[in-house]
């Protein structure tokens, strides 16, 4: 690991006035020392956010606002996100493991990095860890690569479970920029594909703070349900998920909301399924329908293609389950 300053900041001014130096913010440490440990990341001062930005969910006109500070545990057993916005938890209480989740913060969780095996091997190419050296997953082991949305140049995933639950809810990043400008950004909008830049994993300004997360009144709390396929049952990363929300007037559909982690560079969302979704009766005939409309367009690598039948099996699951909460 290389030497670095270390700062502790109590305001955002004094965080955003280290913008000139090759300088990284840490809120929980869970991703960022990994990779400085590993010579992934090398900066010369990592400046500690966690006294400087907001720790607090609470609610604006039905809204609720969660800080970027608000640990994944406290989203995870907060009594509002139980009880209206309970998508939220069940994603987070299929992340990690307890004693990371205490620690990962609702900003770190956004921005951690891709779990690509060769992104954290400095002895391989990686065009995301290293612009223009190639991308040793693409024709190598790629069992848990992108399934959708990828390039030649990157086909990692992206790793959160937190945030295929902030797509499918509409949710809003909201920013501090370098000039101490407020902005935000449509969640949908936040994280990119790789395309021909793959280091780049998001839109968010170089030195920007994410502020809180925006996360509009829905009517999804009763018939919500968040599936996650994984090669051990707690402490592993997603092989495939799928976010479902349904809000229903007796059995048919008026609005569905659908997402899916683990299978492409960004949090993906499933708006054409959820067209098909609208007005529909919920039965398992439509919802095996509107996953197979999913898996038409995969596009699968050489190690992957057994997740393309995973993913139609936890979409009509998610579902289901979407009834019986
Ligand atoms: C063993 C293990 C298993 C895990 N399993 C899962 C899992 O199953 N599902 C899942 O979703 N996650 C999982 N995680 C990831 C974990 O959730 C993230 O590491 C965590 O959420 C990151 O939050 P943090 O506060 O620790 O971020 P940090 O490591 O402190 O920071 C991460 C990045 O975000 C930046 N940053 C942090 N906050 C801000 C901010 N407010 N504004 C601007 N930049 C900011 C930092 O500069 C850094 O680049 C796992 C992690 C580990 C180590
Ligand atoms: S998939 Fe992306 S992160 Fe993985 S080796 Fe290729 S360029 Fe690097």
């Amino acid at each position: 690991m290389k030497p670095f300053d270390f700062i502790k900041v109590t305001n955002i001014k004094t965080a955003l006035s280290h913008k000139n130096e090759h300088v990284q913010y840490i809120a929980g440490g869970t991703n960022l020392v990994d990779l400085m440990k590993k010579n992934v990341h090398l900066p010369d001062t990592v400046v500690d956010i966690n006294d400087a930005l907001i720790g607090l969910i609470d609610m604006h006109n039905k809204n609720m606002h969660i800080g970027a500070m608000v640990s994944n545990t406290e989203i995870a057993t907060d009594t509002k996100v139980l009880k209206d916005f309970p998508l939220l938890a069940k994603a987070v209480l299929a992340g990690a493991s307890p004693q990371i989740r205490n620690m990962a913060s609702t900003g770190g969780n956004i921005l951690q990095r891709t779990r690509c095996p060769y992104f954290y091997d400095t002895t391989t190419d990686c065009n995301k860890r290293e612009p223009g050296t190639g991308c040793s997953a693409y024709a190598g082991e790629n069992r848990m690569s992108a399934l959708i949305g990828y390039s030649k140049d990157c086909v990692a995933v992206h790793p959160s479970d937190l945030c295929v639950a902030f797509v499918a809810l509409d949710a809003e990043v909201h920013i501090i920029t370098k000039n101490h400008k407020e902005a935000v950004i449509p969640f949908q909008d936040f994280h990119r594909l790789p395309g021909n830049n793959p280091h780049l994993d998001n839109n968010l300004p170089e030195h920007a703070l994410i502020s809180f997360i925006k996360i509009p009144e829905n009517p999804f709390a009763k018939h919500c349900a968040y599936l996650k396929i994984r090669d051990r049952a707690s402490y592993a990363f997603a092989l495939v998920s799928v976010a479902a929300a349904l809000h229903l007037d007796g059995n048919r559909i008026i609005e569905a909301r659908l997402a899916s982690g683990g299978i492409a560079h960004k949090p993906w969302r499933w708006l054409e399924a959820e067209g098909f979704l609208k007005g529909k009766n919920a039965t398992e005939a439509v919802f095996s329908q509107a996953a197979a409309m999913i898996v038409a367009d995969m596009q699968p690598l050489a190690h992957n293609g057994f997740k393309v039948g995973m993913l139609k099996g936890a979409v009509e699951s998610a579902l289901t389950q979407c009834l019986l909460a």
